[in-house]
């Protein structure tokens, strides 16, 4: 059994974001903690924060997977950009706090040219200053498709971020179907040794959350362009695959697939009856 949701809008809070999760047939979802493209974040409202968590634990749902804004770049070639992501990722965790327990997923970022490793170590850097702050949460680093410049594009990648650094038992992996399909792995024909990599470079015991997409591209296109469910070149037969992997259960699955909420309810519903 899997937990399902999709992207929900924080913008009435969270109570109505649990209520919008079970409407649409989820019984998991994801948030951005603030506007995706960055900026001032809402005040907290800690009742409603508290109602969440239970309203969560009476419906059994799975963990949350709230996003960062895609803006954060924590290893930009300007220092002011980086402090600008550094203080909203420090916020951002200590916001989390008010839904203990729940997973926050960013994305590692782009060095701009600068190189895989000064990149890398501005994030290093940037984990040991925030991660004091995830007192509770678990900071996911998505794998990325490797576009342009992005940090992330392999296995390799993130566990050189991992194993660097200090408080690294707060930190885990969402994967990403679409990115890691246009980073080059192949879903399709070897799902299991897809895995087993992950399990050899990473740790399987890091791997929390599900990014679950169809991709627009072919695979090792490093293009990260979203498709629905069936619709793209992964593939429903290659998805099903996914949602019932025996080391995937439990876990939550996040759709980010170009939809309206009524095309929502229906690949979730899609996605629970595919789920045996
Ligand atoms: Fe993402
Ligand atoms: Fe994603
Ligand atoms: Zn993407």
């Amino acid at each position: 059994m899997i937990y399902i949701g999709n992207h929900l809008s924080a913008s009435k809070g969270y109570m109505a974001m649990g209520k919008m999760a079970t409407k649409l047939g989820g019984n998991t979802f994801a948030f951005f903690t603030r506007n995706p493209r960055g900026g001032k974040a809402k005040d907290i409202d800690e009742k409603d924060a508290e109602s969440l968590m239970q309203y969560m634990a009476d419906n059994n749902f799975g963990t949350l997977v709230a996003h960062a804004p895609y803006t954060m770049n924590l290893c930009s070639d300007k220092e002011n950009i980086r402090k600008f992501a550094l203080d909203m990722f420090i916020d951002d965790l200590k916001r989390m706090e008010y839904t203990p327990n729940q997973y926050y997923n960013f994305h590692p970022g782009s060095h701009v040219g600068q190189g895989v490793e000064k990149g890398s170590a501005f994030i290093i850097e940037a984990l040991n200053a925030a991660l004091p702050e995830a007192k509770t949460t678990t900071v996911l680093l998505e794998t990325m498709a490797g576009k342009g410049s992005e940090i992330g594009r392999s296995f390799e990648e993130l566990q050189y971020i991992i194993e660097r650094v200090e408080l690294s038992d707060r930190l885990g992996v969402c994967f990403d179907t679409c990115h890691t399909w246009d980073g080059g792995y192949d879903l399709e024909n070897n799902l299991d040794g897809v895995l087993e990599e992950f399990d050899k470079i990473i740790g399987l015991e890091r791997l929390k959350a599900i990014h679950l997409n169809d991709s627009m591209n072919d695979r090792g296109a490093h293009k990260d362009r979203h498709a629905k469910l069936g619709e793209g070149h992964i593939g429903i037969d290659t998805l099903t695959k996914v949602i019932n992997h025996p080391l995937l259960q439990g876990k939550p699955f996040i759709l980010e697939t170009p939809n309206d909420d009524a095309g929502y309810a229906k690949e979730i519903a899609m996605v629970k009856k595919l789920n045996i």
